[in-house]
């Protein structure tokens, strides 16, 4: 009977895509870049070697689709040139989105490619309980043309300890088939100090060790079986530009948003949606909820669709 339970779980953990087994408590996550070769002629690059103590494993990114896996030494085929690896959709897109930028904040990717909807929902640390309103709202757009709904969770690794199991609710509605998670990197702390301005504030605060904020969120992910996406997103959108060339260093790709809706800007076709589900701004989820109804045509025809958002960079 217990095997029987743990077939069951293992065949739930392979059928979805973002969760994997959870790694052990001590793994470390390492940055690495190695351009390879897959077996079904795709060509991956590894980011991140995994040492559980007993087994390195890697964290491969698809550099085509995006899609991210966890693999074995094995499972590495040949590597690749540079001139492969360079050409490739992932890497463009690396360095595009870390390109200098001008201002303070939205840096990076803020509008998909394509026309669909990429709605980003951020998880900052916080002490009220996660938007209930929202996940629910999300998970019953029975509606909606092609399900289920991918979604991109901006957390951060204080938001998971203190929410274990609301953690564990919104992983049970991807079991349950209502959405699809990509999950993006938001840092282990989020820093933030209400009294500074932007410019000196987040992740710009001078104490603040970038590549251990990153590194350790994606640790507390893994632990619990979260696989990271190459995506990240910026506290507050806030960065500059050495920021932005040590997220390439660490070959993430920053997200910004160009319909954050509790700041009243409204979803249009190709629009980065940015709504918080930590319960610190309810009047944007309330936003997402009345966008949802007064498109809901749109939506069930297909003329308006929700898209993962590794369809968002060009190709
Ligand atoms: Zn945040």
């Amino acid at each position: 009977m217990r095997k029987k339970a743990s077939l069951i779980i293992f065949a739930i953990l392979i059928a979805c895509a973002c969760v994997a087994a959870p790694f052990e408590a001590r793994a470390a996550s390492t940055p690495v870049f190695k351009p390879f070769h897959g077996r079904d002629g795709s060509l991956l690059i590894a980011i991140r070697s995994i040492d559980e103590g007993k087994e390195t494993k890697y964290l491969a990114i698809d550099a085509r689709s995006f899609k991210v896996s966890v693999i074995g030494k094995k499972e590495m085929g040949k590597a690749a040139l540079e001139s492969e690896w360079k050409a490739t959709p992932y890497a463009r897109a690396l360095k595009k989105y870390n390109k200098p930028y001008p201002g303070s904040q939205n840096a990076g990717l803020t509008r998909g490619a394509r026309d669909g909807l990429y709605l980003t929902v951020d998880l900052c640390p916080s002490t009220k309980k996660m938007d209930a309103q929202l996940f629910k709202a999300i998970s019953e757009l029975d509606y909606l043309k092609e399900k289920p709904l991918p979604v991109a969770i901006a957390v951060s690794g204080m938001w998971i300890q203190r929410h274990e199991d609301e953690l564990a609710s919104i992983l049970e509605l991807e079991r349950k088939g209502a959405i699809s998670i990509t999950w993006v990197n938001h840092t282990m702390t989020h820093p933030y100090d209400v009294d500074k301005p932007i410019e000196e504030n987040f992740l710009l605060m001078p104490e603040v060790d970038f590549e251990k904020e990153i590194l350790d969120n994606e640790e507390t992910m893994l632990k619990r079986g979260l696989i990271p996406s190459p995506f990240f997103r910026f506290p507050g959108l806030v960065s500059d530009t050495a920021l932005l060339a040590r997220l390439e260093r660490l070959s993430l790709i920053p997200i910004g948003a160009d319909a954050w809706l509790a700041k009243g800007e409204v979803p249009q076709k190709g629009s980065i949606i940015l709504v918080h589900g930590n319960g610190n701004e309810p009047f944007g989820v309330k936003k997402l909820i009345e966008f949802l109804e007064t498109k809901k045509k749109e939506l069930e025809t297909g003329e308006l669709r929700f898209l993962p958002l590794r369809d968002a960079p060009k190709r």
